[in-house]
């Protein structure tokens, strides 16, 4: 709503802003794809590929879905431009809505919207814990305190086997207990039973193995250098073994960020390693890594934060003028335009509507000075300035109204820095 967009403007600038300063560009990627890329690259075997996707079938055949997320397309983008022939480390941000058809509820959208950062080609945990810095540093920024990181190693296809063979034993002596949708897991994906919300599931997997006991060496390594720069950065974080993505494709270091600012939807934003997934894609075996932040949920928390936030992002009228009878507005209308040539923003009133009205609307909208012009001023070649604040009025000159009133707007924003 226009009310609320000063304040999505304000994050999405502060996260642009701060993703250049780690030198990343951005990527605008379409809102749709075909189906197989999200199939493949989300998995078969997720509730987004299984339940959640807009799909549709296009005029010439096939189908194409609204993008659930945005890894695929960057990592499709990347491969089908040959990005990576110049220069395999590629480092991109997009900003734009994602669709998943899931149970609405506050926090919880069909069209939500995402902050989603990809460094595309290197394999390093230095990445990973910049990443994870980067993030941090953002919700400092926007001066956001409630909020902590969650932080796993999923291992790699040398490792994660011999994990699986111990997690499934582990589930095989609790199916019982286990929901529905977890025996069905158990079968495609037994590491997601990991994170299953509910709460006999919950506690039944409260003892289970743990990746991180059986990390290779080089996965160990990987995670140890990532803990070490985190704690350099003096970024704080929590070994959280529930933390899971449960695809082949996603590998090691496995992060979110939680807050309990927001009731159920506790994660703002969720991100990873996802070194298997171009060549998964037909490309060749490059590493990535990136994360996705809910726009939706991190402007609620700045809103709830951060005192008059919403309000403090709204742009109010530098002047209201206030003309009476058609010759005035046309006036108006004119000084309106040069005005905001000069980055000044005026308002009118484009109805003939008495002055008392006039001047009310002004203090509604919360122009700072008003600009009274009537046949009489006209006439006398004199109008009237009211400072809306002070109630003082002021003569100025007809003759040389746009710069008289650029300068006195000038010198009251220089003498009250927060008066505009
Ligand atoms: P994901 O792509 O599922 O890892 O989600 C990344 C982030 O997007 C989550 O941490 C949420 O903050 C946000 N998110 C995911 N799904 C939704 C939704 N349906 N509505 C609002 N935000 C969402």
């Amino acid at each position: 709503m226009p009310d609320e967009s000063g304040l999505w403007q304000h994050i999405e600038r502060t996260a642009a802003g701060l993703f250049a300063d780690f030198g990343f560009k951005e990527i605008r990627i379409p809102l749709m794809e075909r189906t197989e890329l999200f199939a493949r690259s989300i998995g078969e075997d997720t509730d987004i590929v299984e339940k959640e996707m807009y799909t549709l079938s296009d005029r010439g055949g096939g189908q194409i879905t609204l993008r659930p997320e945005a890894t695929a397309s960057v990592v499709r983008a990347y491969l089908q431009n040959k990005l990576y022939a110049a220069e395999p480390l590629q480092k991109v941000y997009t900003i734009g809505p994602m669709f998943r058809r899931e149970r609405p509820q506050k926090g919880r959208y069909r069209q939500f919207y995402q902050i989603n950062v990809e460094v595309l080609g290197s394999a390093s945990a230095l990445v990973d814990a910049q990443l994870i810095f980067m993030l941090m540093q953002l919700m400092d920024r926007l001066e956001v305190g409630d909020v902590s990181v969650h932080l796993n190693s999923l291992g790699c296809p040398d490792c994660r086997p011999a994990y699986r063979e111990a997690l499934l034993g582990y589930i095989d002596g609790r199916v019982d207990v286990l929901c529905g949708d977890c025996r069905r897991r158990r079968q495609n994906n037994p590491l997601r039973v990991l994170d299953c919300k509910v709460p006999d599931c919950r506690k039944a997997m409260d003892t289970a193995p743990a990746m991180g006991d059986h990390l290779c060496e080089a996965c160990r390594t990987h995670f140890k250098t990532c803990r070490a720069v985190l704690e350099q950065l003096d970024v704080l974080f929590e070994i959280d073994n529930r933390l899971v993505r449960g695809l082949d494709y996603y590998t090691r270091t496995t992060f979110e960020i939680q807050t309990s600012a927001l009731g159920a939807q506790s994660a703002v934003a969720g991100g990873g390693r996802y070194d298997g997934l171009m060549a998964a894609l037909g490309g060749p075996p490059l590493p990535a890594t990136g994360f996705a932040i809910g726009l939706d949920r991190l402007v609620e928390i700045v809103a709830q934060s951060v005192p008059g936030a919403a309000d403090s992002h709204q742009r109010l009228p530098d002047l209201f003028v206030a003309a009476l009878g058609p010759q005035s507005q046309q006036h108006a209308c004119l000084w309106i335009a040069q005005l905001a040539d000069k980055g000044v923003w005026a308002e009118m009133d484009f109805e003939d509507r008495s002055l008392k009205s006039q001047m009310k609307r002004a203090d509604r909208l919360g122009a700072a000075w008003t600009l009274i012009v009537g046949e009489r001023e006209l006439a006398e070649g004199a109008l009237v300035l009211r400072n809306m604040l002070t109630k003082q009025q002021q003569p100025v000159p007809l003759e040389t109204v746009v710069p008289a009133l650029l300068e006195q707007l000038r010198t009251d924003a220089a003498g009250h820095p927060d008066s505009t």
